[in-house]
């Protein structure tokens, strides 16, 4: 077992680190006040390459594997402050691009991911619905066949990045007659579709540089172009996209965590009470120490589904295992931080109450809590 990381891969780490660092962290505090998604900011992302890392070259990306990938967006979420456009950088990447990737057609491949690469394009993966959130299955979206196409019908809600986005990937259920099954069907809607909505912006308590709407279908008509993989293979797709994303999307979350230890550590060393520094206090150190561990163990746990991933091996329970891991334990280092910090930490003018509001997002979206132990208790055959 070899867990050292290639000088290539060392090299990229520090990259990012750097780059976000510099680029990505100015005016930080007024776009989360204002709830403002920061487009130069994408752009500079797009332009560094970091969208396209996991995307094969020929359709403008660097085809990095899933671990570099990972390395990668671990050091974007250290070096970028503003968590809301790590998770939106993300949220394209995993459940939009790469879904592309692996059920477009080439028409389907060329039209778009070359764009979303670029930070030309913005894409939004919606699945969620008012009645169905863990309980996807439950979906009321409906799409009929038609000459041609399809007429979809129906309303999403919480879909990062659709009040931005140009494109959003939906999913519906297909009648295919009373007798048989209903089929869960995937689309790549283009903003400018007739029949479709893209919503205002749904204010929320965190990740507010990251927007998020809902997505309208009237009697939508979408040619069958449109469709991403057969008919029926909704949730396939769904399944798969959330498989990496629960690894991809919380390496930024990894990389936030080793911010906050960073920060507490500074903190702690010059804020004295009692006559020297509160890092003096064991039970300070005690929540650094666990920190510490956490990020260590969320590392591998992390790193690992990127591995069964290069194997061509399933990894549904690792990647379960690892978001409910790295989600919990960023959402109570966010509040030891907080604790740590003391009364200014629950003030504006320092970082830590955004860094918690940010923090809390973990255990809900992709599968909250819950719905990550219940996959790992059927994969434990109960
Ligand atoms: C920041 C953020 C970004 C998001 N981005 C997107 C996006 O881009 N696209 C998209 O489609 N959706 C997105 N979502 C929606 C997200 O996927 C859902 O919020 C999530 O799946 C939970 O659904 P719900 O909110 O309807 O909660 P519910 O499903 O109503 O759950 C409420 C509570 O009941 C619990 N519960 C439900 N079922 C069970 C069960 N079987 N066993 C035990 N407990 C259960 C849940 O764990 C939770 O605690 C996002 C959400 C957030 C917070």
């Amino acid at each position: 077992m070899d867990f050292e990381l290639s000088p290539e891969q060392k090299e990229l780490r520090a990259a990012v680190r750097a780059f976000a660092r510099e680029a990505l962290n100015d005016d930080l505090e007024a776009r989360d006040h204002e709830g403002a998604f920061p487009r130069d900011c994408w752009r500079k992302c797009a332009d560094f390459g970091l969208l396209g890392l996991p995307v094969p070259a020929e359709y403008g990306g660097q085809g990095e594997d899933l671990i570099t990938t990972t390395i990668a967006m671990e050091a974007l979420g250290w070096g970028c402050r503003d968590n809301g456009l790590v998770f939106s950088l993300n949220a394209q990447m995993w459940a939009v691009q790469m879904p592309i990737v692996h059920y477009g057609t080439e028409e389907q491949k060329k039209r778009w991911l070359p764009g979303l690469v670029s930070g030309e394009f913005v894409g939004a993966h919606a699945i969620t619905e008012p009645g169905a959130g863990s309980d996807v299955m439950s979906l009321t979206s409906r799409c009929e066949a038609r000459d041609g196409g399809y007429v979809l019908n129906g309303q999403k809600t919480f879909a990062t990045n659709a009040p931005v986005a140009d494109l959003a990937l939906a999913f519906a259920y297909l009648s295919r007659g009373d007798d048989k099954p209903k089929a869960l069907t995937a689309f790549l809607i283009p903003r400018d579709t007739p029949g479709v909505t893209f919503g205002k912006p749904i204010p929320k308590m965190g990740l507010r540089t990251s927007p998020m709407g809902e997505v309208i279908f009237e009697d939508c008509f979408v040619p069958e172009s449109a469709r991403l993989g057969p008919e029926g293979a909704g949730m396939r797709i769904f399944n798969s996209a959330m498989e990496w994303e629960r690894a991809c999307i919380f390496a930024g979350h990894l990389g936030a965590m080793e911010r906050l230890l960073d920060d507490c550590v500074r903190y702690t060393r010059k804020r004295r009470q009692f006559g020297q520094p509160i890092a003096k206090f064991e039970s300070v150190q005690g929540k650094l120490a666990d920190m510490k561990v956490a990020i260590e163990a969320g590392r591998y746990l992390l790193y690992r589904v990127g591995w069964l991933a290069g194997q061509g091996k399933s990894a549904v329970m690792e990647a379960a295992i690892a978001k409910l891991f790295v989600s919990e334990a960023h959402s109570r280092a966010a509040l030891d931080a907080l604790q740590i910090h003391g009364g200014y930490g629950y003030m504006k003018e320092y970082p830590i109450e955004r860094e918690v509001r940010d923090a809390l997002s973990g255990t809900l979206y992709s599968g909250t809590s819950e719905i990550q132990r219940k996959i790992i208790a059927s994969c434990l055959g109960l």
